[in-house]
């Protein structure tokens, strides 16, 4: 198996397809203009941190730098691509400023790492890692994201999680500190590293992505992001961007009745079966209202007769059957497995986590049944 990366294992969390559209099939996505950006900035944040002895490159060097690698990918227009230019630069002067006044080395700057996770090789770069004044390491990843981080975004942060993971078994020094580096702001958002129960459940998300991988699981799951740059490969999208669009859209599927036309007929039957029921209730109601005013218990149409009866339901108690069918042995025989139950058992964090696994693990599929679900597009769609 290929190692794994944060990035592959967040596309796979995210969408599997997509991952496999990526890894496995070799597509690339377009270019995207926040993906220049961000890399330039990271390659000069790298070249401001690389330097054998103190002091680090001077401004002008920096900037100079800066021109070089400037990646012009993925921007819509060259003013775009200006006004991008002439922030990333601003950024990079700050960055200059807050990091020249008191420049340490680091430990390490956009370090490659290849673990071992139980048999699964976990692979990454590490933007930064310092040692701190009291011996022990932090960890630093920048990051051009729009919006600085909240604390809980930073305490579930995956990558630094991982990252904090491949340190510790690297170095012989402990991971003491988190950082995202919202590099728009030159702000550092630190945290704490993350306890053994966190990296140990990071340990298992791994290997669960893995084995998904090793066992070709690739379901299209939707989200935010979609449709991405995929979707004439997508089961979702692929009716609508792939290639053989126009075609499908003329397919028949009823007689005389082509796809464009089912849906909307689907969804107009829909709304009329709505409306009957709402009016089949309101007479229904009003019927029995009638009967219980009147003291009637049948009503006579033209050709029809309806009768109106109060029908009762009978139901246990749970306590009482129990406390009588316990003491006589008998009461795991009325037992059933409540679904609902099950799940609550599940999700619920008292339980111990290795019975919440094993149970996970005995999820089986009992039956399949196809299901349609109707949404109404937006306008640009
Ligand atoms: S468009 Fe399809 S393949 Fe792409 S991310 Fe969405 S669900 Fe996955």
């Amino acid at each position: 198996m290929r190692p794994l990366s944060y990035s592959q294992i967040s596309l796979y969390q995210s969408c599997p397809l997509n991952y496999k559209l990526q890894y496995i099939d070799g597509l690339r996505p377009k270019d995207k203009w926040y993906f220049s950006f961000g890399l330039t900035l990271h390659q000069c944040a790298e070249y401001f941190f690389r330097v054998r002895v103190p002091p680090p490159p001077s401004l002008d060097e920096l900037l100079q730098y800066y021109e070089k690698v400037w990646l012009s990918q993925g921007y819509e227009s060259a003013e775009e691509e200006a006004k991008y230019k002439a922030y990333g630069r601003q950024i990079m002067s700050k960055f200059w400023e807050v990091h020249s006044a008191h420049f340490r080395l680091p430990v390490a700057v956009e370090h490659l790492f290849c673990v071992d996770v139980e048999g699964i090789k976990l692979r990454g770069y590490i933007d930064r890692v310092d040692k701190m004044d009291s011996g022990g390491l932090s960890i630093i990843d920048y990051k051009t994201h729009q919006e600085l981080f909240t604390k809980d975004y930073l305490e579930n942060d995956l990558q630094l999680t991982l990252y904090q993971l491949a340190v510790e078994k690297l170095w012989f020094l402990p991971v003491e500190r988190l950082t995202l580096y919202h590099l728009r702001s030159n702000t550092p958002c630190s945290c704490a590293a993350r306890d053994k129960e966190r990296l140990d459940k990071a340990e298992r998300l791994v290997l669960e992505v893995a084995e998904n991988i090793a066992r070709q699981r690739f379901p299209a799951i939707e989200n935010p992001f979609c449709p991405c740059d995929f979707a004439e490969h997508c089961p979702y999208y692929r009716h609508k961007y792939g290639q053989a669009a126009p075609e499908l859209k003329g397919t028949g599927i009823l007689p005389g009745m082509v796809i464009d036309d089912a849906v909307e007929r689907y969804v107009s039957l829909q709304h009329q079966i709505k409306e009957l029921e709402t009016q089949l209730e309101e007479i229904r109601q009003a019927i029995i209202d009638f009967c219980q005013a009147q003291g009637l218990a049948r009503l006579y149409g033209r050709e029809h007769a309806i009768t109106y009866k109060q029908v009762t339901k009978t139901g246990f108690n749970e306590d009482e059957i129990r406390a009588l069918l316990e003491p006589e042995g008998l009461w795991y025989q009325v037992l059933a497995l409540n679904r609902s139950r099950l799940e609550q058992l599940i999700s619920d964090e008292t339980v111990a986590q290795s019975v919440r696994e094993k149970l996970e693990a005995l999820r089986q599929v009992v039956a399949t049944s196809p299901h349609l679900w109707v949404r109404r597009l937006l306008p640009e769609e």
